[in-house]
């Protein structure tokens, strides 16, 4: 047992009472995306923006400066108390980096960029958008100086979704995934072509209620626990919360089941890593997720690995061609090879599984090359779709099905891209590991048993909040560095027998 410091003590009331207003700002937030009524929206922007200054204020004390200062230099702390002081140092670092006035410049653009983005789509007019996308810019450079970084300016950026990763080891990771993932993408989706799969029942009426139902049910059997969360509808799917209140969001689409179910399982993977946290740690860092591409990682296991596998389906199909009586001649192995289509596409959410990292790569690379000023905000759409064609073979045939397709740059997300890939590929090295130590946990999932998989992710990732950065995770569980082969060999034994090519 460590010595009790005062000090900590009192560190870790400010931090959890932090927590708490933050916890209320995200329950704010969820609200706003789900029930609040359209006209309490400028009551809501002063509630947040109140809320905000409040937790600003409080993580950027003098007085918890003082503290933190102490308590760096504190032996007497225990492991987990340490993990605390250091990650809470961070965030205040990252939070006293920024003068006022360019995080008010940012916020007031970020509404206005919004605002372009939304009329250049509609008007199919990238022009609308460049002037901000070109200020957004100029402003995340300005950022970046504050913040500080060693090598570049997107080290910076990216540090904050994914920390301690600088942008050169992003790149030693990724470059060589793009130049086996090309060739891989080009073959299987030819093949995937020839095979020419009936996909016609995947379109149809699919009454919502029952999708909601049948979706709960799988989330519940995957562990997630509704006694501390919801599902509720959105727009744009998100989970959020912490702790006790882990909330998440999905949508429905009466003429086909994928975008909910995918993105039900998809949320709930967020969900189980949240709420796999240990409660002694709850509202502080060790008792929250540690980065994007950590969190993407689990998402994406059980959305890919596990919910667009065969065991799944085994288990799953039945159960739905009762609930969705339309799809009951369906056979298992064309259901299947039907959710498991692949073939380039535009539109980065809608990808597969095989070319989806292909679009981050590309978003990954543009973004740097603005930043670098090799190139021009101008030039984006150009090489957008110059670069679509090497990657994928197609040309978008505007730009709303191109580079105006995200939010993420007009919502002032610069560097977020790329832990979607690191996720990826974490998710197939962290499988091949679970297949190791539990062989035969397929078995399970074609029963509908999932909790061996969950206590092995609880054991190994979520019980560790921000202990771990993502490459010393990984290492630590796998035993050996992030590496590109595990995702690459996933596809080849999936797609492979799928579609009866030669990878
Ligand atoms: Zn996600």
């Amino acid at each position: 047992m460590a010595k009790k410091s005062r000090t900590y003590e009192r560190f870790i009331e400010k931090v959890k009472e932090i927590s708490y207003l933050n916890q209320a700002l995200s329950m704010l937030r969820w609200d706003q995306e789900t029930y609040m009524p359209p006209g309490t929206v400028n009551d809501r922007a002063k509630q947040v923006a109140l809320l905000s200054g409040i937790v600003h204020e409080r993580m950027t004390s003098k007085a918890m400066g003082r503290m933190l200062a102490e308590l760096k230099k504190d032996r007497s702390l225990d492991e987990d108390q340490a993990v605390n002081v250091r990650e809470f140092a961070r965030d205040f670092k990252r939070a006293t980096a920024l003068p006022a006035a360019l995080v008010k410049e940012l916020s007031e653009t970020e509404s206005y960029s919004l605002d372009a983005w939304g009329k250049a789509r509609k008007e199919m007019n990238y022009k609308k958008f460049e002037p901000w996308l070109d200020k957004t810019i100029n402003l995340k450079c300005k950022v970046a100086e504050h913040i500080g970084y060693k090598d570049q300016p997107y080290d910076a950026l990216l540090e904050e979704y994914e920390p301690m990763m600088p942008t050169k080891d992003v790149e030693a990771i990724l470059t060589p995934f793009r130049k086996k993932l090309v060739p891989l993408v080009a073959k299987i989706s030819k093949a995937a072509k020839e095979a020419r799969v009936d996909e016609s029942f995947l379109t149809g009426d699919f009454n919502v209620e029952a999708q909601r139902i049948f979706f709960t049910e799988i989330v519940k059997d995957m562990g997630y626990d509704f006694e501390r969360g919801r599902l509720d509808v959105t727009t744009h799917p998100f989970t959020i919360g912490e702790a006790l209140d882990v909330r998440i969001t999905t949508r429905y689409n009466e003429k086909d089941l994928r975008p909910g179910l995918f993105s039900c399982i998809h949320e709930a993977g967020h969900g189980l890593y949240e709420q796999g946290t240990l409660a002694k740690n709850y509202h502080t860092p060790m008792g929250v997720a540690q980065s994007l591409g950590i969190h993407e990682s689990q998402s994406r296991l059980w959305e890919n690995v596990v919910g667009r596998g065969m065991p799944f389906w085994k288990y799953y199909l039945p159960r739905m061609q009762k609930a969705f009586p339309a799809l009951c001649r369906v056979p298992l192995d064309l259901w299947h090879k039907a959710i498991n289509m692949v073939r380039p596409s535009f539109i980065r959410v809608e990808a597969d599984e095989v070319t989806y990292n292909l679009h981050i790569l590309l978003r990954f690379e543009l973004e740097r090359e603005i930043l670098e000023g090799k190139v021009k905000i101008s030039e984006v759409p150009a090489v957008w779709n110059e670069r679509m064609e090497k990657y994928l073979g197609i040309v978008p045939p505007d730009d709303v099905q191109g580079c105006l397709q995200d939010v993420h740059w007009a919502f002032g997300l610069v560097g977020y891209f790329p832990t979607y890939t690191l996720g990826n590929l974490l998710a197939a090295q962290l499988y091949d590991k679970v297949q190791t130590e539990m062989p035969g946990v397929e078995y399970g999932f074609a029963k509908g048993k999932f909790a061996p998989l969950l206590g092995w992710l609880r054991q190994k990732i979520h019980q560790h909040g921000r202990r771990y950065m993502y490459l010393d995770l990984c290492r630590k569980v796998t035993g050996s560095t992030i590496d590109e082969d595990h995702f690459i060999n996933y596809l080849k034994k999936k797609y492979g027998p799928l579609f009866g090519v030669q990878l």
